[in-house]
């Protein structure tokens, strides 16, 4: 091994290896070759619920109200905002529930908060409640 191949493993008291260390240098020589694997690791767990995207889907296609949909979510609690919550990579509100009376329920992914999107006849209705202390 060479000197710029200078692993350091971090053991607990039994020995066991809990992490290694690897030099700045080495690190950026195969972080573009890690980088996919670790984020595809630390995507969401699958522990959280699946969102009801067919509640969605049947909620756009009896759309009929006077106004055309529009994807975009905001957290009035902590400011977070997208264009398009579905197609957004961050992905920062999850939908959590969905019916075809007009109500869009959303689960803010950076403060906790949940939004319900109440969709009248003529305009669209904001309310949040803010996350449990
Ligand atoms: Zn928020």
């Amino acid at each position: 091994m060479s000197d710029s191949l200078q692993l350091l493993y971090l053991t607990d008291a039994d020995k066991h290896v809990q992490a290694v260390q690897i030099p700045w240098e080495l690190w950026r020589k195969i972080e573009p070759l890690a980088r996919p694997v670790l984020d595809s690791l630390m995507k969401p767990s699958s522990e959280e619920p699946v969102e009801p995207l067919p509640a969605f889907e049947e909620f756009l296609h009896y759309w009929d109200f006077r106004y055309p949909y529009s994807p975009a979510v905001n957290c009035p609690h902590c400011g977070a905002a997208t264009q398009n919550w579905r197609d957004d990579p961050a992905h920062p509100f999850r939908l959590t529930n969905a019916n075809l009376g007009g109500l869009l329920v959303f689960h803010c992914r950076a403060c906790g908060a949940t939004i319900r999107q109440k969709h009248f006849r003529d305009h669209m209705a904001v309310e949040h409640t803010a996350p449990k202390a």
